[in-house]
């Protein structure tokens, strides 16, 4: 599907043209003066910028006396001359915001993407708060993501009709450099989206760890100012990432740690240096502490953080952005055979501390410990970690929400603020000395998992904080919950995975 901008709004000739309609609660006082009891609130329609021959149509057609205009109430007419027209109903205009744009268009894609080939939005009746450049990003990045597929393995592809959509606008030409941009920086995030999708949404015997890695590096290629480092089983033995290693001692397959550095064109000595880590399990059995049959399908998601991270690093170098970004993915499965790990096994972290694996299905941890203390060498101004870490983050905030754990309040909320440009839903929860506490065991420094069933999430945290070297800005992003299905998001695919928090460090990397 190709999207294009245009400023000759009247002259499109697309089969489809979309407009949208707003309303406004009017208060109407009853004849009899009596107050409050008789006063009734009336919608009224608000469609300023329709041209004559849509209003006509509109007056015309029956559905207009019961047509209120609220969100996601659309209207479809035939104009006279033959053109198809789209109303899509708004709501509130002072309501209106970027996410309900994004959810409409999503709808309003859905409905169209069958029948027309192609289509004219008029953006002047889509703006949020009158402005051209956020609601060209909302529109753009709801289209790509909405129209995403994963039939890579479907014999019978369902090929969508809509091939070109054209965003018709009354913006001066003078504005056209900054739009362009917004709508190139929006496509730039939606095909990111897709590449993370696209490998969380990939099989595991097809995408085990090395295919992984090979698979990134293929990519990578062609991204500038980007080198690609590869560490494997030999070069992490080096390293003494006893933890990572331990995790991968059942597999078929070697690890993996794919470590990509992008510097901008123009560092310098006050550029900011920022580190993504990403959780890369390309399917997690459980190992010894092996998942029950239902919970371990759809295992293969356990890769999510580091799809996450590598998509979000990605767009950041495709929009050349001037912050230096370090990305470090963690990459194995956790598999069972006569090598794995047993529990009770004690092995030693990169960093030197003794871990008690007393449960084999707490292996994100053990990854990621190994690599955040990796990547505190660069001494990063601030390191960020995206996993799929614990089922507890479902049970406290719910699928929809992203965990957020930090040990420094600035960075946190600069993601929180993120999250909210972005209109993706993340939440701060603490990590408090009895959890850290409880992650103490008596024969070794740390144990991996808590002593109580409770707080499960903020263990997972506050063991993972133990590899921080002093001094570190680090935030723990949980996305076991958003990662995947979030069917309640129109844009996003009711089962597999969903690219949310990608968005949220872009905003991120863009804003640091
Ligand atoms: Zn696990």
């Amino acid at each position: 599907m190709k999207i294009q901008l245009s400023f000759e709004s009247k002259h499109s000739s697309t089969e489809l043209h979309i407009f949208s309609c707003f309303n406004k609660t009017k208060e109407e006082k009853s004849a009899k003066k009596s107050k409050e009891k008789d006063s009734k609130a009336e919608k009224v329609l608000s469609h300023a910028h329709w041209p004559a021959e849509l209003t006509e149509a509109f007056t015309h057609a029956v559905a207009s006396k019961h047509y209120k205009g609220d969100a996601g109430e659309n209207i479809a007419l035939t104009l006279v001359n033959g053109a198809a027209a789209l109303i899509v109903g708004l709501g509130d205009k002072n309501k209106f915001t970027k996410e309900v744009l994004r959810r409409q268009i999503a709808n309003t894609y859905k409905a169209i993407s069958n029948k027309f080939e192609d289509a004219t939005i008029h953006l002047d009746g889509f703006l949020v708060k009158g402005h051209a450049e956020d609601s060209i990003a909302a529109m753009v990045e709801s289209l790509y993501m909405t129209s995403y597929t994963f039939d890579r393995h479907l014999s019978t592809k369902k090929k969508s009709k809509l091939a070109q959509i054209i965003i018709a606008t009354g913006e001066k030409k003078s504005a056209a450099k900054k739009l362009e941009t917004a709508l190139h920086h929006a496509e730039t995030i939606g095909q990111c989206i897709k590449v993370a999708r696209d490998f969380v949404n990939e099989a595991p015997n097809i995408l085990n760890s090395e295919n992984y890695a090979k698979e990134i590096e293929k990519d990578a290629k062609n991204l500038k100012h980007v080198k690609l480092k590869i560490l494997g089983k030999a070069e992490m033995k080096k390293e003494r990432m006893g933890m990572f290693l331990s995790v991968n001692a059942g597999s078929a397959f070697e690890p993996r740690l794919v470590h990509l550095t992008y510097t901008p064109a123009k560092a310098t000595a006050k550029t900011k240096h920022i580190a993504l880590v990403g959780k890369g399990l390309t399917f997690d059995t459980g190992g010894y502490s092996l998942k029950p049959g239902p919970s371990m399908m759809n295992m293969k998601f356990d890769m999510a953080g580091s799809a996450t991270m590598y998509a979000a690093f990605r767009a950041a170098v495709l929009m050349q952005l001037p912050v230096k970004i370090s990305c470090y993915l963690g990459i194995t499965d956790n598999a069972v055979s006569s090598l794995a790990t047993m529990p009770d096994s004690i092995v030693t972290a990169r960093n030197g501390k003794t871990v008690e694996i007393l449960n084999t299905d707490a292996e994100g941890r053990l990854v990621l410990g190994d690599v955040v203390n990796y990547a505190c060498d660069a001494k990063p101004d601030a390191l960020i970690d995206a996993a799929t870490l614990t089922g507890a983050i479902l049970v406290a905030l719910g699928s929809e929400v992203c965990g957020l754990f930090s040990n420094n309040q600035k960075l946190a909320d600069s993601l929180l603020a993120s999250a909210k440009n972005a209109d993706e839903y993340m939440w701060q929860l603490p990590i408090i000395d009895e959890h850290k506490n409880d992650m103490k065991a008596i024969v070794a420094d740390l144990k991996n998992i808590g002593g109580s069933g409770n707080g499960g999430s903020a263990k997972g945290a506050a063991f993972i904080e133990n590899f921080i070297e002093p001094g570190i800005a680090w935030a723990h992003l949980d996305i076991a919950g958003v990662g995947d299905s979030q069917g309640h998001l129109p844009y996003c695919p009711a089962k597999g995975a969903s690219g949310i928090v990608i968005r949220t460090l872009v905003d991120y990397l863009k804003n640091v």
